[in-house]
């Protein structure tokens, strides 16, 4: 049986302060769902181990790369894996995530400072194993 009434969502849309820069992405829409909904704060980068804040990071392919080269595919790898332990250990079927993110974001990612074409390294996994992925723009 699913659990429909609880998501999974990006922390920082719930207003924790977990971003790259320190920052939150507080999200009326996404705060005003948990009068109806139950949604459980993940945050990948921080359970793949990066500090907050951190070096912004970008997909390159396969690979995630901090702005000066670093690579932190490991990082980013490992954070997907626990949020889909998190979803399948509580059976959840949805997930609401944040937009143009390299480990969140879902069919826009951002590349440096453009925006291109494809999916966070979470939102990847999460949709391999059938879970739906939407967006606060999907609100
Ligand atoms: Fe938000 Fe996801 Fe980035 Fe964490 S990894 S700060 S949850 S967009």
């Amino acid at each position: 049986m699913n659990n429909q009434n609880i998501k999974i969502c990006s922390a920082c849309l719930l207003g924790i302060k977990c971003r790259w820069d320190g920052r939150d992405k507080r999200n009326k829409k996404v705060i005003d769902l948990l009068s109806k909904e139950a949604l459980i704060p993940i945050c990948p980068e921080e359970l793949g181990g990066l500090s907050t804040p951190r070096e912004p990071a970008h997909r390159e392919g396969k690979k995630v790369l901090t702005r000066s080269g670093k690579n932190v595919t490991e990082n980013f790898v490992k954070g997907a894996g626990m949020v889909l332990a998190i979803a399948q250990n509580l059976n959840i079927k949805e997930a609401i995530l944040k937009q143009k993110s390299p480990s969140c974001g879902c069919g826009k990612i951002y590349h440096g400072r453009k925006v291109i074409k494809g999916d966070g390294t979470t939102t990847e996994l999460l949709k391999k194993y059938k879970i739906k992925v939407i967006t606060e723009e999907d609100l």
